[in-house]
């Protein structure tokens, strides 16, 4: 099974050529013909088996046509600074035959300069939980999401994110796509998974 023969479109299938990604992983050829049919999913994936790819190369197609006016159409939660980096880093080599604007929001970062780049317009935010709670209350507007990952969502939950989640998704618009993602399926992320 090649990354074609799953419906990967040519800018991005000429990206996963330069990062040498000969044949998709495990995860990703479960996960990407579910996510381009938008269905929502709740899936068990460790880091180092390609999960990042898995949801990215989905929503990057997803978002392939820009839509005028739009603001932000993806939100990707994840618990810590550096797998928010790692995600965005990815993002950034996975699109690089496309138009498409990230944002990271990460704490321990200057405030006002995430808020000039997100006023410069962008697509897709990688965040930390606490951090993109921080920008809805200077103003961030969440009505436009198509699309909210929540990665690692066992670690966020450790970490005592649950109250930023619970605060974020009622913001979010009724009608969109879930890709929740989890080494575990504790208690607590079964409970998350209902809520969402
Ligand atoms: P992740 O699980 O997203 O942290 O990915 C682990 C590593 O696998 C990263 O260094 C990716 O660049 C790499 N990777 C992702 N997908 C593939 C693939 N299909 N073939 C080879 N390497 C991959």
């Amino acid at each position: 099974m090649s990354f074609e023969k799953l419906g990967v479109f040519k800018p991005l299938l000429d990206a996963i050529h330069d990062l040498g990604y000969e044949n998709p992983t495990t995860v990703q050829k479960r996960v990407i013909p579910l996510v381009l049919q938008k269905k929502d999913i709740f899936a068990s994936a460790q880091t180092g088996t390609g999960k990042t790819a898995a949801f990215a190369l989905p929503i990057l197609q997803r978002l392939r046509k820009p839509v005028e006016n739009r603001g932000v159409r993806a939100i990707i939660l994840s618990p810590t600074r550096e797998l928010s980096i790692q995600i965005h880093e990815d993002i950034k080599d996975l699109s690089k035959y496309m138009e498409i604007k990230t944002t990271i929001l990460v704490g321990g970062k200057d405030l006002e300069k995430q808020k000039r780049a997100l006023n410069n317009g962008t697509e897709i935010i990688i965040a930390t939980p606490g951090r993109l709670f921080e920008h809805i209350q200077s103003g961030l507007n969440l009505s436009d999401v198509e699309v909210f990952v929540l990665d690692e969502a066992d670690r966020m939950l450790d970490m005592g994110f649950t109250k930023d989640i619970r605060k974020i998704h009622p913001l979010l618009p009724k009608r969109h796509q879930t890709l929740l993602f989890s080494a575990t399926f504790s208690d607590k992320v079964r409970k998350l998974s209902k809520l969402i």
